[in-house]
């Protein structure tokens, strides 16, 4: 017979936030760039524009666009970028045999991926009025090739890529009617994104409705329960990195200004890979910033589960249990919003609602 599970409860305070992280989510209203185009004598192969499911889509996604280079029958070629899109790009393509070096002007660990919340949920990638011809197909065949390449990672030393039980919950039923879009700070009206239906339904773990007394959260009117794969990021960007250096990859340390001057690299097939920079470094103005915060506080490592409560998602990673907040609200303000200095208070916020649901529990977290 089911029971009751037995959590341990998150010592959620803001003196236990040790870190605010912030950056913009590559949003391009058409979908992910993964067109080619020439820039003088040199072929240009797009792979940007991942939106809130790059760590999702970069095995698909790097594929993809490694198959296209591969048609040049190059020997050598270049990757721009070296964010979780680029990085598995250049895996990708050197497990197919080709040398590569990544141009970059920052390595992953400083880079805005590493500023995710890294959970698996590949999700809307375009507007619904504006979505490229097919990207449902494409985006399926990016999902699924990339959850067949996650496998290997999992059940390794370090847990680059781990599972945790998690709870949504909430204090309205869960068939109560959605509230009225609401319109973004910026005044635009919400945007509809273009569905991708059930496409994944198999591969996606479907949330449960917990009965009263399988509910483990005390004073939670309602609850549902699923089980979400995640990164543990420097596990898993430490295996990537490693591996990109063991096949011989290279690294340069680069700045690009404009598209021209690709032209004069060694390297003829060029996979770009900028993430939101392409905004300004390929003038892409169909990229649109979506800002998003994490904060993070101390690991407990004993804490096997994350939660969502009153637009607030936890998740307890090897290097802290993150935070952050989610929701219509918070998405109306992100929208366009292209700021990255982290918002201590925000943070704070977000964290309340996590110590005031913990509070509940008849042990109090210490
Ligand atoms: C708060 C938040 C939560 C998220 N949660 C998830 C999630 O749970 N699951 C998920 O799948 N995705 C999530 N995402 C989305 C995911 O993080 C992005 O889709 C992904 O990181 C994009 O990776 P990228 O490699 O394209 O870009 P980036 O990480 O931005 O990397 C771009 C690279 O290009 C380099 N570069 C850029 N311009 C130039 C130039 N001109 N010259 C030289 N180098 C250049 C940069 O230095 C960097 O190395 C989240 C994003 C945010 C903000």
């Amino acid at each position: 017979m089911a029971q009751r599970a037995q959590l341990i409860p998150i010592r959620a305070h803001a003196d236990r936030i040790y870190d605010i992280k912030c950056c913009i989510r590559p949003f391009r209203t058409k979908g992910p760039n993964l067109g080619v185009e020439q820039v003088g004598d040199a072929t240009v192969i797009h792979n940007y524009g991942h939106h809130g499911s790059g760590w999702c889509l970069s095995w698909g996604s790097a594929d993809m666009q490694v198959q296209k280079a591969m048609s040049f029958a190059p020997r050598k070629i270049a990757v721009v970028g070296s964010g979780v899109i680029g990085l598995t790009t250049a895996v990708c393509a050197l497990r197919a045999g080709m040398e590569v070096t990544i141009y970059t002007r920052e390595l992953l660990p400083r880079t805005r991926s590493y500023r995710a919340n890294g959970v698996w949920g590949p999700g809307t990638v375009a507007l619904a009025s504006e979505a490229q011809a097919g990207l449902g197909d494409i985006w399926e065949q990016m999902v699924r090739t990339s959850w067949k390449n996650f496998r290997p990672y999992m059940g390794m030393a370090g847990s680059p890529i781990a599972w945790s039980e998690h709870y949504e919950l909430s204090d309205t039923p869960f068939d109560a009617p959605p509230p009225a879009p609401i319109p973004m700070a910026n005044g635009d009206p919400a945007p509809v994104f273009y569905d991708m239906g059930n496409r994944i339904s198999d591969i996606t773990s479907i949330p449960e409705v917990l009965t009263p007394e399988l509910n483990p959260f005390p004073g939670v009117k309602y609850a549902r329960h699923s089980t979400k794969m995640f990164w543990n990021f420097s596990e898993y960007g430490h295996l990537l990195t490693t591996e990109f250096f063991a096949r011989g990859g290279k690294i340069v340390m680069r700045d690009f200004h404009a598209p021209s001057e690709l032209a004069h690299l060694p390297e003829k097939v060029i996979i770009n890979c900028p993430g939101y920079a392409a905004h300004d470094w390929w003038r892409d103005k169909s990229m649109i910033p979506i800002r998003g915060q994490t904060e993070w506080l101390i690991p407990q490592p004993e804490v096997n589960y994350g939660l969502t409560y009153r637009n607030v998602e936890t998740r307890s990673k090897s290097d802290g249990v993150m935070v952050i907040q989610i929701g219509p609200e918070m998405f109306a303000k992100s929208w366009k919003n292209s700021t990255e200095i982290p918002n201590r208070a925000e943070a704070e916020t977000a964290v309340k609602v996590v110590e005031e649901l913990m509070s509940r529990f008849p042990t109090r977290p210490a």
